[in-house]
């Protein structure tokens, strides 16, 4: 890092060699569709290939590192629509595959948070790009506005088709708007990131109900295609006695009421207990039943809302909770308990209110199918919790009785149903997974739909390789620590309960943590032709990363296999750099003395079929 002004000789040699190589070379760049480079792209940067979406995530981490923010926004625009939101709530799925957290590497990047950086540091007024078709006349009806349904009334207005969405709630955002709370999602940013879809000409009709205010049958007569987004969105029950009692809520409906109140209002479980009319006492020990996304907001929402005393009751470990482990710490910070390998066996009662909850203990069994555990019931194990008030946040199923046609011949691969011209998308198909998920998963049936309607296949996806310098990045970038995320003090999360916890990155620490990423997104090779077998890039390499192999094996579907290595010089038919072991430290590239070792930048990226 440059100190007082000055670079260390490390950083100078870098980039003495960088400017040379900028100032003599030619960018060469090539479009490719063979297996063997898509190959390459899944395997060396795992981060895209976990997201759903594939956002290009070395890329826009390598355009905060420039200070592009609007650049960097827009990059995970293309592929995930809501970088703002998805910044602060996604479920990371990228940062558990990175190769930075990867054994005797450290912690992965924040991936996540330098996502909400270029969202937070881009211009107010920077250019949102937007590559739009010509209209083609035709007309989609979007049932539902959550993700699913945005992103893929995003993708038909792109596509040039008219798409309309019907919501049945208020505002639109489905579990954006009425299950994340506030807290971790302010609404303003919210609504921004959706005005920047309606924007495209997506026209919003909210409390439409399809089923009731409008059927589905009217959707399929008015409009050219249909897409069904409507989520999960019943509760799922306990399905044990005392169930009834008045202060056992359901999840969602819990966080419905508290996404209801408004900045500084009353705290809403309170407010319950005054209008019940039964001069009951305010809630002070909350039981949450469940350790999804749900059981936490809701008992980070109860200690917010008055609640003296929240645990959560898990059936398996901690470690089997769906949530990140940023999320866990935060609950532990605020003093939520856990309890593991318990479930509930009955909720026991006092004049119709809760007391208390008789639990069993529960052990961890193994099975062949995924998860690959259950829990199971200990016999003879039970034991009460005395508390006043249970959630049950057990998640959600898909709520299809104003939609039920719908489920007939889903195909959950297409997305397309047994009913002509309506397909579906998000949650409503997978049951609940999280919003990454419902984007990738709108975007793909948009373009289901569009195939549909046009019956053309209008884009392709196709890896785009571009020569490149070396990665430009000193080794002692491999030991900064994960710069941690702000946020604000116990104090200031009670006030109101919609403070937002984390504040984000400064520019300073944006920089620095994406100094972290080792750009997998660069591929270096070395030329066999060139080669002189001198051995210097393996002396320097920090890893085991450049291999003397024998063969190199490919793949019946045409990607590259693992190596077969060899440790005798008689065998070895070239020197090759794993680049899944590659942490692009340019150790190799600043030695060779053949220049033979060559940086090209792989990008998986959206064409269209006539380009
Ligand atoms: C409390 C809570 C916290 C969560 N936290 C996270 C998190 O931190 N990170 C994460 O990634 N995921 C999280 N999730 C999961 C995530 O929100 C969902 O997976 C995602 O929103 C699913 O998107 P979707 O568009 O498929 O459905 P939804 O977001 O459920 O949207 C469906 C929409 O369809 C509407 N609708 C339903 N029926 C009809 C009808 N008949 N007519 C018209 N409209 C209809 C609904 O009103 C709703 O607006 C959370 C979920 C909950 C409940
Ligand atoms: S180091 Fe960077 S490019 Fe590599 S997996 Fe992690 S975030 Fe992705
Ligand atoms: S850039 Fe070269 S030396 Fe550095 S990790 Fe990659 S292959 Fe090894
Ligand atoms: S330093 Fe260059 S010439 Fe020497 S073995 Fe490595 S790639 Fe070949």
């Amino acid at each position: 890092m440059k100190k007082n002004g000055l670079y260390s000789k490390e950083e100078k040699i870098f980039q003495d060699k960088n400017k040379l190589y900028r100032a003599h070379s030619v960018k060469q760049i090539a479009y490719s569709t063979d297996p063997r480079d898509f190959g390459q792209v899944a395997k060396s940067i795992p981060c895209q290939e976990a997201c759903p979406a594939k956002t290009n995530i070395p890329g826009y981490i390598r355009c905060i590192n420039e200070k592009r923010y609007g650049r960097a926004y827009e990059l995970n625009r293309g592929a995930n629509i809501m970088p703002g939101v998805l910044g602060r709530i996604c479920s990371r799925p990228c940062e558990t595959a990175c190769r930075h957290g990867a054994p005797d590497n450290g912690v992965s990047v924040g991936i996540c948070h330098l996502k909400r950086a270029c969202a937070d540091l881009k211009s107010p007024m920077h250019r949102i790009i937007e590559g739009l078709y010509a209209p083609t006349g035709k007309s989609v009806a979007v049932v539902g506005s959550g993700p699913a349904g945005l992103a893929a009334a995003h993708d038909l207005a792109i596509l040039g088709h008219r798409a309309v969405v019907f919501e049945t709630m208020e505002k639109p955002g489905g579990m954006l708007m009425y299950g994340i709370p506030e807290f971790r999602l302010p609404r303003d940013l919210l609504m921004t990131e959706i005005n920047n879809i309606l924007r495209l000409g997506v026209e919003l009709k909210t409390s439409q109900a399809v089923g009731t205010h409008i059927t589905l049958e009217t959707l399929t007569e008015e409009f050219d295609a249909v897409v069904v987004a409507a989520g999960c969105t019943k509760p799922r029950l306990l399905g044990v006695e005392g169930e009834d009692l008045e202060n056992v809520y359901n999840g969602l409906d819990f966080m419905k009421a508290v996404n209801a109140s408004n900045r500084g209002q009353t705290p809403i479980i309170n407010e319950t207990n005054r209008q019940s009319n039964r001069g009951l006492s305010p809630i002070k020990n909350v039981a949450v039943i469940g350790g999804g996304f749900t059981a936490v907001d809701c008992a980070r929402s109860a200690i917010r809302l008055g609640a003296e005393e929240v645990a959560l009751y898990i059936r398996k470990t901690m470690d089997d909770m769906r949530i990140d482990e940023t999320e866990k710490h935060e609950a532990r910070f605020e003093g939520i308990g856990v309890e593991s390998l318990v479930q509930p066996a009955r909720i026991l009662g006092e004049n119709g209110r809760v007391s208390g909850i008789a639990f069993v203990r529960t052990r961890i069994e193994k099975t062949g199918t995924p998860p690959f555990k259950k829990s199971v019931p200990i016999a003879g194990s039970e034991f009460v919790v005395p508390c006043d008030s249970v959630i049950a946040a057990l998640g959600q199923a898909p709520d299809v009785h104003d939609v039920s046609d719908v489920l007939t011949g889903l195909d959950k691969d297409t997305p397309a149903t047994g009913m002509k011209g309506v397909f579906a998308a998000g949650d409503f198909v997978t049951g609940s997974t999280d919003v990454i998920s419902a984007i990738a998963g709108g975007r793909r049936t948009a373009l289901a739909v569009d195939l549909y309607l046009t019956a053309m296949e209008r884009k392709k996806t196709v890896v785009r390789l571009e020569s490149h310098a070396t990665t430009d990045r000193p080794r002692s970038y491999d030991f900064i620590d994960r710069v941690p995320m702000n946020t604000i003090a116990m104090d200031q999360r009670l006030a109101d309960h919609t403070n937002e916890v984390e504040t984000g990155f400064d520019p300073d620490q944006a920089l620095e943590e994406s100094q972290r990423c080792y750009l997998c997104n660069l591929k270096y090779e070395i030329d066999p032709l060139r080669c002189i077998y001198c051995s210097a890039c393996i002396d320097v390499a920090p890893k085991d990363c450049i291999k003397m192999v024998e063969t190199i094996p490919v793949n019946a579907d045409g990607t590259y296999g693992r190596y077969a290595e060899t440790g005798q010089w008689d065998k070895v038919v070239s020197i090759t750099i794993d680049n899944e072991a590659c942490i692009r430290c340019g150790q190799c590239y600043a030695v060779c003395p053949m220049d033979c070792i060559s940086v090209t930048k792989t990008e998986l990226i959206q064409m269209d079929m006539d380009e």
